[in-house]
């Protein structure tokens, strides 16, 4: 299994009687793409601020790089680059200077870095434009080259694509996968853009009022999410057997209230249906499913029944 960069373990962050974050387990290993899912004040962004030391935990500790002594934790997130609140610039100076002030403000090394990370962005061609003058998606681009100054390992980013129009989400997934693939960064992110998320992330994490309800792999989901086709009859049990004799092998249930589920189709649905109308069964409905990643955190709030 991948070495862990975040290993988070049990952290809670109270505000008064608000528990933000209610002991918290997430762990992010070397190469993946999390993807952090969650409803408006889930604790998503707090818990992005607390990895990036930002704000401090009630409780509960995180191993950063294999190491969970604090000074260690300390030192280990310059191995980090975060993009967890709208980045601050200066509006009346040009992209090129405002990344020059920063990179001096936080003692990183190399004024080549500047260069390397507007050009990993595609923002080099922009760098003499004034910071305000960026449309929003250049904006989030100059965010990203910000947490890239430092050549981070690991990216904790705060909803970097809302607010984008179409071609700007395009342009920043690309981006992403790009460091991921290219540049080997392992990346989380929060997101309620979830049919997004759902092209880039390896890994998912579900919060809900501070509390995680799953940790899932893409590939786990993927298998979770398999295609199915609900037929609904009066004689379930008939067709089941009749199934099993002209569609051997076929995958299915029978569920409680008498619809026949049948698991990764190998045939087309009407051939399903033709099935019971041959040998003199009704059929009450039928309907095709693809569970999507949204779909599946339907099913996974109603678990924790928030
Ligand atoms: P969003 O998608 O809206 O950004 P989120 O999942 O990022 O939501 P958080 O911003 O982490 O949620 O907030 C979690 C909860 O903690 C919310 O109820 C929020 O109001 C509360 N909260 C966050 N920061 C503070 C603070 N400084 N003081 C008090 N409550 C806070």
């Amino acid at each position: 299994m991948k070495e862990a960069v975040i290993e988070a373990r049990d952290i809670t962050k109270q505000y008064q009687e608000l528990a933000a974050l209610d002991h918290v387990d997430i762990t992010v290993r070397r190469g993946d793409i999390y993807g952090l899912i969650g409803d408006n004040g889930a604790g998503k962004s707090t818990f992005l601020k607390v990895m990036a030391g930002q704000i401090f935990p009630t409780g509960g500790y995180v191993r950063l790089f294999g190491s969970e002594d604090e000074k260690t934790v300390q030192k280990n997130r310059s191995r980090m680059g975060a993009l967890v609140e709208n980045a601050g610039f200066f509006p009346k100076m040009s992209v090129e200077k405002n990344l020059e002030y920063f990179r001096i403000q936080r003692g990183i090394p190399g004024k080549a870095k500047v260069e390397s990370a507007l050009r990993t962005v595609n923002l080099w061609e922009k760098r003499k434009v004034k910071c305000g003058k960026l449309s929003m998606g250049m904006k989030q681009r100059f965010g990203l080259a910000l947490a890239l100054l430092g050549e981070p390992e690991l990216l904790l980013l705060d909803e970097p694509i809302n607010g984008l129009d179409p071609g700007g989400i395009i342009e920043m997934r690309t981006l992403l996968m790009k460091l991921n693939q290219e540049k080997r960064i392992t990346i989380i992110l929060s997101s309620h853009i979830l049919a997004e998320l759902e092209q880039i992330a390896t890994v998912y994490g579900f919060l809900s009022h501070g509390v995680l309800l799953e940790e899932i792999s893409a590939k786990e989901l993927h298998e979770k999410c398999s295609d199915f086709i609900d037929l609904r009859f009066s004689e379930p049990d008939k067709y089941a057997a009749i199934l099993e004799t002209e569609i051997p092998g076929t995958a299915y249930q029978v569920l409680q209230d008498g619809t026949v589920r049948i698991i990764n189709p190998g045939q087309e649905p009407d051939r399903y249906g033709s099935l019971a109308f041959a040998h003199g069964i009704g059929v009450k409905g039928m309907d095709a499913h693809h569970m999507s990643l949204e779909d599946y955190y339907v099913e996974v709030r109603k678990r924790g029944k928030l």
